[in-house]
């Protein structure tokens, strides 16, 4: 029964090219482009033995500061019970991270704030590595978590969609500009549009190879048991869904039920306790006083 349900998702999948791609990076691209990057995509399905698995590396390369003002004061002594600082006030650990790892585990990645084009994760593997079924690579270093939560879930998990390179984002939210156009629409609002609905490149978590669009890339899927029990016990693996119903003013993005990053436990569990499901305040500025903190 759940083999079934995991064997039809990635059917439909595979079907349709286009959905790996809705929701926080697009909501349906259509032409060009797309029949290169869907080869690209699966081609960690097609060879998993053939993906070296390296030792997750706890130090992610750093991606450069950017310049966007850094999160409000009620948020940064919230974020403050999971730092660590040294005699210096600097911060030493954030959430169980080194700070050198929070840099990169942690890093906000948002409207205003984007991953550098040359951002690569060097820990790439392929979802079965951690016996889920999924098209594109995740990070190892989020797998223990991963593979618990899956144990632990009633539901099958699958990865809808993971890790997404900077190239792959562009040609995705072009394809969508270039379909408003098409539809009759002036660039600059094709792209105005396009931004409200999805991701430009270089601003999608899904560069980070942390986060993940499980299973049903649709609203409905926060209805479905599995989406009710993800979003109601994901805290405990360390995932977070990153654009909640009553945050998407300050996110940008429309409420995404199927999409978690992983952000480790302390964070998800304080997140929790903070009863950000039901908040006006996204993931991103959490992140954002962190990084605040770091940059210390
Ligand atoms: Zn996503």
């Amino acid at each position: 029964m759940r083999r079934a349900g995991v064997l039809l998702l990635l059917s439909l999948t595979l079907a349709g090219s286009l959905w790996a791609v809705r929701g926080d990076d697009a909501p349906g691209p259509g032409g060009g482009g797309l029949a290169e990057t869907a080869v690209a995509t699966e081609t960690p399905a097609a060879s998993p033995t053939a993906t070296p698995s390296p030792a997750p590396p706890v130090v992610d390369p750093s991606p450069p500061p950017a310049a966007t003002p850094p999160g409000d004061g009620p948020l940064a002594a919230i974020v403050e019970r999971g730092l660590r600082r040294d005699s210096q006030g600097k911060v030493t650990e954030a959430f169980g991270f080194d700070a050198a790892s929070a840099r990169g585990i942690l890093y906000p990645v948002n409207k205003s704030r984007a991953l550098p084009p040359g951002y690569t994760p060097t820990d790439l593997v392929s979802p079965d590595t951690f016996g889920l079924e999924g098209i594109q690579p995740v990070r190892s270093i989020i797998g223990p978590d991963l593979a618990e939560m899956n144990r632990a879930s009633e539901y099958a998990l699958v990865v809808a969609s993971g890790y997404r390179s900077y190239d792959y984002q562009r040609s995705v939210f072009e394809s969508e500009v270039l379909a408003k156009v098409r539809a009759g629409m002036g660039r600059a609002e094709a792209e105005a549009r396009a931004n409200a609905e999805s991701a430009q490149a270089g601003h999608s978590e899904h560069q980070l190879g942390t986060t993940i669009d499980f299973n049903l890339i649709e609203e409905s899927f926060a209805g479905t048991p599995a989406g009710r029990w993800l979003a109601a016990n994901s805290w405990r693996y360390g995932f977070v869904m990153s654009y909640t119903p009553k945050a998407t003013e300050r996110s940008g993005y429309v409420f995404e039920p199927w999409h978690f990053r992983w952000v480790g436990r302390p964070l998800a569990r304080l997140l929790h306790e903070q009863d950000y499901l039901e908040s006006e305040i996204p993931l991103s500025d959490y992140l954002e006083a962190i990084w605040a903190a770091l940059e210390d």
